[in-house]
Order: C-alpha cells, then structure tokens, then sequence
C-alpha cells in the first residue's frame, strides 16, 4: 500500500471522527449509500411538492382527510347524510384498480347494483365491460365509481342536493386512485364534476381538465342500449382516451 493511500485513509478517518465530534452521528456511509439517502430524500421532498401541488387543485370536498380507500368505504356503508341513505339495499362504492390509470364514473346505482353493491353490474354494466375490452383493457385494469353511492329510487338521476352530499367521497377516491383519465358516463357526472349545465353531446367529444386528469365525458351505456347509433360517437370517444393513453387497437386498426 502506497504511503499516499495510507495518507488518504488517515486523513479520511480524521474527518470521521471530527465529523462524530460534532453530533453526526450518520457519517460511517459509503459513497453509494450517501448517494442512495440524497436519492430518496428528493424522492420524498418531490413526492411531498406533488401531493401539495395537487392538493391544491382539488375541489373543497376533496381536502378531507388522507384516508385509504376502505377508510372511506367504511364511512360510505354507514352513511345517512342524505334520503337515499334510507331506501338503500347496499351502499355501492367502486371496484377495479386502485392505481388505475383510467377511472369511469356514473351517476348512480341501479336496482342490480343496489342488490349486489358493485357498479355497473345489469345490462349497462356488460356493455361498460364490452367497451373497456375493447380499448384493450379489462374490467380489473380500471376503477369504476359513481356520484352517488346509494340507488336514487325508481332510477331518476340524484337530485342536486344529493349529489352534493354525496360528491366528497368521490373526491377522497379520486385523491387516492389519482387517475391520469377520467371517464364521464352520461351527462350527470359530466355536468356535476364539469359543474356545467350543457347536454352531453356538448359536453363529450373533447378533453377537460380535472384536478389535473384528462377528462372525457361520453354517452352511458345505458343511453347506447336504448339508442345503439350513437354506439359510433362513444366508440370515437373512447379512441380519444386510448390515443392519450397510447393503447393500441386490439383488433389491429389505427386509433
Ligand atoms: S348517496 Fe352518498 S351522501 Fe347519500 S346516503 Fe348514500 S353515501 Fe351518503
């Protein structure tokens, strides 16, 4: 061993130990380990910089809480803060991938939704599984929620005031799943979340911003089930989204 290298070994233990004099007491790292600590340090001051940033985008409803998913769901299952509290069967409060990269939202629960506690479950909910197969996704690859959790009766759209009630939660799942997409099915998300009063032929057809997502509105599947000619706009829609999103077409046709 060369008298330098000796030298530098001496001169760096010395700086050690005055180092250990002074309080620092995390000095014995390496210089990869120190890296590694910087590293994660900034991960974190970014991680912390990203939350507030978007914290401060939201809606005021959205700043409640820094709860899990099944916090809120808890809370949802025992809530009565509205009339549709009282006629439920179940609450009905999302399902899919909690770091989904694309979120469909509703309006509300139907009669088989009600009775199973799961979104988009009858008629409307397999063509909602047939639209999401054929972006090239899978049921489980996404979130589906809705603006109200508990079934309006006789399936009229919730009333202002429950939507209201009910839109907080819906934040808190959003602040959680943070999708890139959103997906608006119908004209009630749309104009609850847009907070736009047009119709949803209006609405549709282009992006907005949310909370810093993309947002797309697009017909409900059940409004397709009624008037299968406008299948052909969805679909555009829906190419839209896989465009951004860099899906390819699963049939093998340019999106
Ligand atoms: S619809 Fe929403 S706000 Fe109304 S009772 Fe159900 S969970 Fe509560």
């Amino acid at each position: 061993m060369s008298v330098v290298y000796i030298q530098a070994l001496r001169n760096l233990a010395l700086r050690l130990e005055t180092l250990k004099i002074h309080g620092h007491d995390q000095v014995a790292v390496t210089g990869d380990d120190w890296k590694n600590q910087m590293r994660a340090k900034l991960n974190k001051l970014n991680k912390k910089k990203a939350a507030r940033e978007r914290s401060a985008s939201m809606p005021a409803g959205a700043k409640v809480g820094d709860n899990s998913l099944d916090d809120i769901r808890v809370e949802v299952e025992k809530c009565q803060k509205c009339a549709l509290g009282k006629t439920r069967i179940n609450t009905v409060f999302g399902v899919g991938d909690p770091n989904a990269r694309l979120m469909f939202i509703g309006e509300g629960p139907g009669a088989d939704e009600d009775r199973l506690g799961e979104p988009f479950v009858g008629r409307a909910g397999k063509l909602l599984n047939d639209m999401i197969q054929a972006m090239g996704l899978s049921r489980s690859d996404v979130y589906i929620a809705n603006i109200v959790k508990c079934r309006p009766p006789g399936n009229r759209d919730p009333l202002p005031e429950e939507a209201a009630q009910c839109m907080p939660y819906l934040m808190r799942q959003l602040k959680m799943i943070r999708p890139e997409f959103l997906c608006a099915l119908g004209a009630v998300p749309a104009r609850n979340l847009l907070e736009k009063n047009e119709p949803i032929g209006k609405l549709r057809g282009s992006f907005h911003d949310f909370m810093g997502a993309k947002f797309l509105a697009t017909y409900h599947p059940s409004y397709l089930l009624r008037n299968p000619a406008a299948k052909a706009e969805s679909w555009k829609d829906l190419r839209l989204i896989m465009n951004e999103m860099g899906l390819k077409d699963p049939r093998g046709k340019n999106v």
